[in-house]
């Protein structure tokens, strides 16, 4: 029986975080799950978006499945996603973004790996407006030597342990010199000892262009924070979208794994959401805790459903969507 904390999240949350609970369930595997609430459901509930039980139930289990938090835009409270990364120090987000037969998208085949720094730069909330008029706004993004060799390093290692032949560093060093700089000459650094491994670096904007017109020319794909964010979206339009896109935030101790999407306010409540990135993410989790063979039964069922086209929802099939429920259920029926 493995212990989980279970954070259902809030907009599409719930719902999705329901399905990958059964999907899992269904495929054997037996988890105690710690249901607990953050961010605008805690916010109602505790007046807190992250109530110290919730961070009391992830340093006991040191494993979690979180649906999406929202976080207000411009005002109000930070986000409890990044002050989750930053209280167990889950320096890792791991997004992989890979095709599947049957979804229809610009390109087959990809098969992408971002590795995102996960705790420093723009989002370690250094910010402030420089006067009471707010005439003015600084964010500082903080970069640190042993903060990109951590995540540099593991990006190599997950390279090599998982048979990829090249890790390419974004970074925008040529206009920030010192953040992106001092990442970038990381990065060359323990490039040269992984012989093993192709190394390139490209500039950000330009690695923008040509994932979007030649994705198949990377593989493990490290950098900052703030450019990974972007880059793993835009990795999710090359294979489908967000609804297939799963994510783990990985530290020494504890492992938070999650959708890459957010919590879709705009389509919440209407049964409607993919539920796949979560379950995928759920797969990512199992995986974690080496239970790899209902992992890979998960992800077949998964592969199964999408390539059949049939029970997937609208964002896949505009045509003729069935709901999240429904799709969940194509996925368990494949499992039994
Ligand atoms: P979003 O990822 O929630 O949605 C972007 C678009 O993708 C929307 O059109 C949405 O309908 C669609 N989409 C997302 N997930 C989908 C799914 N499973 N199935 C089908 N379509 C899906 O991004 P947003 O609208 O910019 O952000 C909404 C809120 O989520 C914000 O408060 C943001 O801060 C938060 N957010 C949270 C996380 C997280 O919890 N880790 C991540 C990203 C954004």
């Amino acid at each position: 029986m493995h212990k989980v904390t279970l954070i259902p999240g809030d907009g599409i949350g719930p719902s999705i975080s329901e399905v990958a609970v059964e999907v899992i369930k269904a495929a054997g595997v037996k988890v105690d799950w710690d249901r607990v609430e953050a961010g605008l459901p805690a916010i109602d509930k505790y007046k807190d978006p992250l109530p110290e039980h919730v961070l009391e139930s992830i340093r006991k289990n040191l494993v979690a499945l979180k649906g999406p938090l929202t976080t207000p835009v411009g005002s109000g409270f930070r986000s409890v996603n990044v002050a989750l990364r930053k209280e167990f120090d889950l320096y890792v987000n791991l997004r992989p973004a890979r095709s599947f037969i049957g979804v229809n998208t610009r390109y087959e085949n990809v098969d992408l790996v971002i590795v995102r720094e996960n705790t420093e730069e723009f989002y370690a909330g250094i910010e402030h407006y420089i006067d009471p008029a707010r005439s003015a706004a600084e964010t500082i993004g903080v970069v640190t030597r042993s903060g990109s060799e951590r995540i540099i390093k593991y990006a190599y290692e997950y390279a090599r342990k998982h048979h990829r032949k090249k890790v390419t560093t974004v970074h925008k060093a040529n206009i920030l010199k010192y953040t992106g700089g001092l990442f970038l000459e990381v990065a060359r650094q323990i490039g040269a000892t992984y012989p093993d491994v192709k190394t390139e670096d490209k500039i950000i904007d330009n690695m923008a262009m040509q994932m979007v017109l030649n994705p198949h020319q990377f593989d493990v794909i490290v950098t900052t924070n703030l450019f990974g964010d972007i880059l793993s979206d835009l990795a999710s339009g090359l294979v489908g979208g967000l609804g297939l896109a799963p994510g783990a935030n990985i530290g020494y101790n504890a492992a938070i794994f999650e959708a890459v999407h957010g919590s879709a306010p705009d389509i919440a409540g209407k049964n409607i959401a993919n539920p796949s990135a979560i379950i995928l993410a759920g797969v990512m989790m199992l995986r974690h805790l080496n239970e790899d063979a209902a992992a890979d039964r998960i992800e077949k069922a998964v592969e199964e459903v999408l390539k059949e086209g049939k029970s997937v929802t609208r964002d896949l099939n505009p045509a003729n969507p069935v709901g999240t429920r429904e799709m969940g259920e194509a996925i368990i029926a494949k499992l039994r």
